[in-house]
This record gives structure tokens, C-alpha cells and sequence, in this order.
């Protein structure tokens, strides 16, 4: 490994995580998924299963959790070698953890797992991933959720709320189907709306996904919303919207949660954007890799726009570090390499891993250019970009810096 590398992951592993988006929650709201059942039934996982077993989804989902991750862990780690990047992430944890990644059954994962206590573990999780902060995703057409903003909660100070508005501009929540129904009609009472939920959340930002057709101008109830509600909202609350650009929801409905797919969506749309509202910031990431390049080239344009992450399907090792080194290239330290977008808890240890090693390899390519233009790379240097890559540019834009 070059000397500069070394370098590079040292400081990557001395630097705290600002974690930008997640979908995992403060422990007092008691709705965090962890544990290795749920690391199975992730839908990355229960996707790849579905492909290698003939096997119904229907039948898959009639069955209990339990039987579920037996089925998985059956398909991809015992009758076929786990070679995707989901496959490969649960074996990080469980190898985190101190369990044995080469197991028949998941017998000692099951007995570790229920053996913590939920609080200590939680601790334990974001120490083994090296986070110090995280945004969740808060839907208030989440029926289990909605009601617990309406307690005052002991909160944890690590733990940030972003308010996701999907319904709003006409995709679908997030959370347990059915909740629709509570969605505003016209903008007036959309923006009544956004504004008693920030007053409940203090959301660091408002979030929506939205497909690869997104428009703007647009005249449709979405560019309504989006004009006359939501960004005039984040204007008055001074917070960001965050735009995941490009998924194409349940294009196999059979499969829930792991039948959305992308698309290539015209990111000219999100320049105009941006340019007729020079009062409003934009944190963005695109799903599909032909976006990419495109992103960058509207973050140069528009200093309201800070591209983030590598999401879902832009979540491999190969991508990572492609796209990481063009960000590099075409904006210097100014992006958020990655956020975990976590589900489960402990996803986070191998999502940050996993990532922390891919973007280190990109900048140790960049440093290594530096280099042969004679400039030498001070160690200092290489820790404050790594801070602000990791940390410093994602709870600056978003106001979380204390
Ligand atoms: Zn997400």
C-alpha cells in the first residue's frame, strides 16, 4: 500500500462520522430495527434470495421473520457464496461482532444478538462504525411514528430528525401503507402542514425521493407543492431540501420494499431549480450512475447545491470509488462522500467500512497526482480533508454544528 494511503486510512479512522441520512431512530422511539433477523429480510437481500431460489414472494412474505432470514441465509451464504455487496456487508458484521462469518446456521448470532442490552449495544454499534451524529428519516404518515412526536421524549443529543415529505409531492410514504389519507389537498394547507411538523421535529432538513421524470418548471401538484409550499417553507425555517433524484417505485409490486427500480433522470431540471431559487440550498444524490457526472457539473453551477452520497444502487464498492474520484476531480472537498442510508443498526458498521476504504482510495489517487505535480501532501492537510469530507460539510449545511 503507497505511504499516502496509509495515511489516508489512518485519518479515516480517527475522524467522527456526521452520518447525513439513515433510517434508523433516536432509542427512545423504540422503532430501530437491529439485529441479525433484520439484517437478513433487508430488501437488498431478500431481492438477491428471490433470484436464486424459485421461490414464490408471496410464500417468501407469508412466512414469520425468523423462517425468512433461515431462508436467506440458506440461499446466499451456505448453497452459493455471498459475493454481492449486501451479502458481503452482514458478513462484516457479524465478523465485527466476533462472530463467525463461516456459520452453517445463524444458532450464535441469535443468541448473541438477543443477549444485548438494547441502549449498551446501541452505543456499541455507532463506536464500531466510528459515528458521532446521525439523521433520521421521520415520516409523519408513519402511523407507528406520527404519534410518538406528540410526547416530549428524553432525546438522544447524537440523534437528528429530517422530515421526510414523500406524499406531499406525491410519492408514496415511507412508512406503513394506508397512512395517505391525512395527506393536504392545496398548498395553503400543505405549508400549514410542514410548518406545525417543523415546529415538532426541528428537522435539520426536509427530504423527498423523487422519480427520474422529475420536471421543473412544472405546472403538476408536485411543482405546485414544491413551489408554493415546500421551498418557501425552508426558506422561512432556513433548512435544506434534500432531493434523492431517480427511483422508479415498485416496478415489481410482488416484491414490496425490493421491487423499486432507476432511472436516468434530466438533471436540467434541478439546475433550473436551483437557479430560480438562489435563497433555498439543495442536498442531492442521484440513483443512477449516468447521473453522476451530470450532478457534478450542477453543484459547479450552483454553489446551493451540495451533492451526498452513493445511494442504493450506487452503493458498491466499484461505484464508490468511481464516483467518489470524480467529486474529487470536478469539486475537490466540497461533497458529502457517503451517507449510510442505513435500515438496520448495525448496517451501519459495514456501510462505513466498506465506504471509508473506497473513498480512501480516491483520494489517495488524487494525492498521488498532487504529488507528481510536486506538491507535497502534508499529513495535516490530509486529516482536515478528511474532515471535511466525513463530518465538517454535511453538519455545516445542514446547521448541526455545535
Ligand atoms: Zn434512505
Amino acid at each position: 500500500m503507497p505511504k499516502i494511503e496509509t495515511h489516508v486510512n489512518q485519518a479515516m479512522d480517527l475522524v467522527p462520522v456526521f452520518d447525513v441520512h439513515t433510517h434508523l431512530y433516536d432509542p427512545s422511539f423504540g422503532l430501530t430495527l437491529w439485529g441479525i433477523d433484520e439484517l437478513l429480510t433487508y430488501h437488498y437481500l431478500v431481492a438477491e434470495t428471490l433470484r436464486v431460489v424459485a421461490f414464490s414472494p408471496e410464500k417468501f412474505f407469508a412466512m414469520p421473520k425468523l423462517a425468512q432470514a433461515d431462508f436467506v441465509w440458506d440461499a446466499l451464504f451456505v448453497r452459493n457464496t455471498p459475493l454481492s455487496e449486501a451479502a458481503n456487508g452482514v458478513l462484516t458484521v457479524l465478523a465485527a461482532f466476533g462472530l463467525d462469518p463461516n456459520a452453517r446456521d445463524l444458532a450464535e448470532a441469535r443468541a448473541y444478538f438477543s443477549s444485548q442490552d438494547p441502549r449498551e449495544h446501541f452505543d456499541k454499534v455507532l463506536n464500531l462504525a466510528g459515528i458521532k451524529e446521525f439523521v433520521m428519516t421521520n415520516d409523519p404518515f408513519d402511523p407507528k411514528e406520527a404519534p410518538l412526536w406528540q410526547v416530549r421524549m428524553a432525546r438522544d443529543p447524537r440523534v437528528h430528525a429530517a422530515l421526510r415529505i414523500d406524499p406531499l409531492l406525491g410519492g408514496i410514504s415511507i412508512g406503513a401503507a394506508g397512512a395517505a389519507d391525512s395527506v393536504p389537498a392545496g398548498t395553503t394547507d400543505a405549508r400549514r402542514f410542514l410548518d406545525t411538523w417543523i415546529e415538532k421535529m426541528n428537522p435539520l432538513y426536509l427530504a423527498a425521493s423523487l422519480p427520474p421524470t422529475f420536471s421543473y418548471p412544472d405546472d403538476s401538484r408536485r411543482g405546485q407543492m414544491l413551489s408554493e409550499a415546500v421551498l418557501p417553507a425552508c426558506r422561512h425555517h432556513g433548512i435544506p431540501f434534500a432531493m434523492m433524484i431517480g427511483v422508479n417505485k415498485r416496478v415489481n409490486p410482488r416484491l414490496g420494499d425490493a421491487g423499486d427500480s432507476l432511472g436516468t433522470a434530466d438533471l436540467g431540471a434541478l439546475e433550473r431549480l436551483a437557479n430560480d431559487h438562489p435563497d433555498n440550498r439543495f442536498l442531492v444524490t442521484t440513483l443512477a450512475r449516468e447521473n453522476a457526472q451530470a450532478l457534478c457539473v450542477a453543484a459547479r453551477k450552483f454553489a446551493n447545491i451540495l451533492p451526498f452520497g452513493c445511494w442504493w444502487f450506487m452503493n458498491n464498492p466499484s461505484l464508490i470509488e468511481e464516483v467518489t474520484l470524480l467529486r474529487l476531480e470536478m469539486l475537490g472537498t466540497s461533497f458529502i462522500p457517503q451517507h449510510s442510508d442505513a435500515r438496520v443498526l448495525e448496517q451501519v458498521v459495514y456501510k462505513w467500512r466498506h465506504s471509508k476504504r473506497d473513498i480512501a482510495r480516491a483520494l489517495t489517487t488524487r494525492y498521488e497526482a498532487l504529488e507528481r505535480a510536486g506538491r507535497e501532501v502534508a499529513d495535516a492537510e490530509v486529516r482536515r480533508d478528511v474532515r471535511l469530507l466525513l463530518h465538517d460539510n454535511a453538519a455545516r449545511f445542514v446547521g448541526a454544528v455545535r
